[in-house]
């Protein structure tokens, strides 16, 4: 028997090929060139009116916090709300800018819950840092809203949420700032990469800054560099080395063309599960929230006794994974635990079942009869 794997990344090798060795051809493999490609392929897809990239996500959600600091004059110790279950690199990035992670408790979608959200604001919030946890936008609409009324930023983790549409639209249009995530289990496979997309154009255009270590080639290059000056350049602040380069973006450029189809793909396999897992009440399906078309990025359980039921599935060649641990249960976010009890206790019996491109209908099917019997047997 074979094993089934969580996730396998699918790469359509000899296109991939063809992107890169126009950069080899060309002896231009960093920022610029494919980058700019890829920026404008991804403006065009998701109708996001701006997108920087970067070598990755976590990167993005620095720079997001910390320039929405900047622009609002945020100071140290102010609070930004975000959520327990997630990967933490979310998390971590509101530490990086001397500001305080506020943990609110998630809903039936595993996204924050506005009602959490809200009873959470003090005169020190800043932000919400919102997640769309597996491709799912929860009730994002609501957040904004309540963002919006409160005089807060919207930080969207958009990690997941590559090709989600949301009311027709795709899913980051409703925020301050998106952050994706190309890393190579994502929707849209590069190996290490992301993009950052912010509403304001004047925010873009400082990214861009703050991304290659506050050097401005562009002033230059307009008034002062001519000649023997073209080397010139100025600085204008510190910034930090996250731009993406062209090897990422041309891979990045390949996934694009058929992230649509994929995802149509992943969505056909939640289908699946959905008819096969519908008659186990003992096995509970977190649903997708009302207008949103998710990317699909994980189909997610709950059981319980999940602990067992993974080492079972396991001995069956089966490898699930659990998306999240809740953060308020690490050592660094102790301070929060026992705030968010559903997301304590989903973090207790969620299960990410196995869901790529390469599964079969027939492994699909073999994943969710042994599921069932694993729990059966449990009773
Ligand atoms: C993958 C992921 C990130 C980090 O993405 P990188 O591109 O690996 O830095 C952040 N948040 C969530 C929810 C993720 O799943």
């Amino acid at each position: 028997m074979d094993a089934i794997q969580l996730f396998v990344p699918t790469f359509r090798i000899e296109e991939c090929l063809e992107e890169i060795r126009e950069c080899l051809d060309k002896g231009w493999t960093g920022l610029g060139f494919k980058t700019a490609q890829f920026e404008d392929a991804w403006k065009q897809y998701t109708g996001l009116p701006h997108a920087h990239f970067l070598n990755s996500a976590t990167a993005g959600l620095h720079l997001a916090v910390r320039l929405l600091k900047e622009q609002g004059d945020w100071q140290a110790g102010d609070e930004i709300i975000t959520t327990p279950l997630t990967f933490v690199s979310t998390n971590h990035a509101i530490l990086y800018e001397d500001l305080r992670p506020v943990f609110a408790d998630v809903d039936e979608y595993l996204c924050l819950a506005p009602q959490s959200v809200a009873e959470r604001i003090t005169p020190r919030t800043r932000a919400v840092m919102y997640v769309g946890i597996g491709g799912n936008t929860g009730r994002l609409d609501a957040i904004a809203d309540l963002c919006r009324a409160r005089n807060l930023k919207l930080i969207l983790d958009a990690s997941h949420l590559t090709g989600t549409w949301y009311h027709g639209k795709h899913a980051g249009a409703e925020a301050d700032v998106a952050v994706f995530s190309f890393q190579a289990v994502k929707n849209l496979p590069t190996a290490d990469s992301g993009m950052i997309c912010f509403s304001d154009q004047a925010l873009d255009e400082e990214v861009r800054k703050w991304t290659w270590l506050g050097i401005n080639k562009d002033t230059y290059t307009r008034t002062v560099a001519q000649g023997a000056y073209k080397w010139y350049y100025d600085v204008e602040h510190e910034g930090f080395k996250y731009h993406g380069n062209s090897i990422m973006a041309a891979l990045g450029l390949v996934s694009l063309k058929y992230v649509e189809q994929d995802n149509a793909y992943r969505r056909q396999i939640a289908a699946w599960y959905d008819g096969w897992l519908a008659e186990e009440e003992r096995i509970e399906r977190v649903p997708v929230a009302p207008g949103c078309l998710p990317s699909r990025h994980l189909y997610q359980i709950m059981v319980n006794r999940r602990d067992e039921v993974m080492l079972a599935l396991n001995e069956a060649q089966i490898y699930p994974g659990v998306h999240y641990r809740d953060n308020t249960l690490y050592k660094m976010y102790a301070y929060a635990q026992g705030t968010c009890p559903r997301s304590t206790s989903a973090s207790e019996r969620l299960i990410s079942l196995p869901i790529h491109l390469r599964l079969a209908r027939r492994d699909v099917e073999r994943v969710a009869t042994t599921l069932k019997q694993i729990v059966a047997r449990m009773g």
